[in-house]
């Protein structure tokens, strides 16, 4: 265990000290616990807050999450991304409702059992909402082990996160599991900075930290490189017709299931004209680019005018209202959202002046 078994007691300290007030921490109810941590999972706390209280005001609990449409779900979370997240919520809150009469389970298994719970969350909900002693060992809470044992063992390796959290289980303090559990990230969140530039002169551990002690904190954690991206060249039609914009439907499963889209396609489409959509002019209208964890969209942008409204089974003309009110149009898109809108008004204009 080593220098470990110092960290809880000058942790905690810090912690109560210096915790920032966060709306989940308000009150942790496993609800609340679960939403935000399943926000936080690829999200900044900055970008997450405004998300989490609008969820809050229209989802205050499962069995309303259950119930929800996707629609309203999706428009919910518009602009957190990773809509996955989303569904796995909901299919999780009809798990709970179908399983255990809408009363979330107190048990790390059954915890982690429901749909897009892992390991991480599922400890994060067993220790600050119920108590328990389970460790919640995500990138952040590695990293900072890694720096205090010194440890140079590959934080993406499962092993290293098993290592980790049985190393974590037994420093758990059965009186503040989850302060402790929050300490751990807190520090790695706002002390034990990323990127080789952490703030060791403020940090409570640093008196028994491997890797200030040894000058080693901007080559500890360990890291393997991570696979490359893949590129895709995508042309990206936006189809106007008298004010509105032509979008479709994303299929139900893969990346960004569900979702409203301009519709585009690999390069060496046709666009319109495969979809059987007439046109009276097309022209390019610039460039826009999005990066996926593992895919980038680098997306050649074409104006397209039809002579007719005709568009293909399931495809919908929505307005600026619609586009803005109804329709989830994932991130990636959000480059183009001024383009649209203003190629709107213009095409508006020039049909008032025809
Ligand atoms: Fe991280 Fe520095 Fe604190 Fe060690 S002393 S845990 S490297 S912030």
């Amino acid at each position: 265990m080593g220098v470990l078994e110092e960290l809880p007691k000058p942790l905690l300290k810090w912690y109560r000290e210096n915790a920032r007030v966060l709306p989940w921490r308000e009150d942790p109810t496993p609800y609340h616990v679960w939403v935000s941590e399943v926000m936080l999972q690829q999200t900044r706390v900055a970008a997450v807050l405004d998300y989490y209280r609008r969820f809050m005001n229209a989802v205050p609990d499962v069995e309303t999450l259950a119930g929800l449409s996707e629609e309203c779900l999706m428009k919910l979370w518009q602009g957190l991304g990773y809509y996955s997240r989303a569904r796995n919520l909901q299919q999780a809150a009809r798990q709970i409702m179908e399983d255990y009469h809408g009363v979330f389970p107190a048990e790390f298994q059954k915890i982690r059992a429901l749909k897009g719970i892992g390991d991480y969350t599922a400890g994060a909900i067993c220790s600050i909402a119920f108590g328990l002693p389970e460790p919640a060992v995500d990138g952040n809470v590695l990293r900072v082990v890694s720096r205090i044992t010194g440890d140079d063992g590959d934080i993406s390796a499962a092993s290293m996160r098993r290592k980790v959290t049985e190393m974590l289980r037994p420093l758990i303090p059965p009186d503040a599991a989850g302060d402790f559990t929050q300490a751990m990230m807190e520090l790695g969140a706002v002390v034990c900075l990323p990127n080789g530039v952490p703030l060791c002169e403020t940090c409570p551990v640093r008196d028994f930290c491997v890797a200030f002690k040894t000058g080693q904190t901007d080559r500890l954690p360990v890291k393997a490189e991570k696979r490359t991206r893949r590129k895709e060249n995508r042309t990206v039609w936006l189809i106007f017709y008298q004010q509105k914009v032509a979008l479709r439907k994303r299929p139900e499963r893969g990346l960004l299931a569900g979702l409203w889209e301009f519709p585009n396609e690999l390069e060496e489409t046709d666009g319109p004209r495969e979809w059987g959509i007439p046109i009276s002019r097309e022209y390019p209208a610039g460039k826009a680019r999005h990066i996926f964890t593992h895919i980038e969209w680098n997306m050649t942008v074409r104006i397209t005018v039809p002579v007719s409204g005709q568009l293909p089974e399931g495809w919908v003309w929505a307005d600026e209202h619609e586009l803005k009110e109804i329709y989830a149009i994932p991130g990636a898109f959000d480059g183009l959202r001024d383009l649209v809108e203003q190629e709107m008004r213009k095409i508006d204009s020039e049909e008032k002046t025809v």
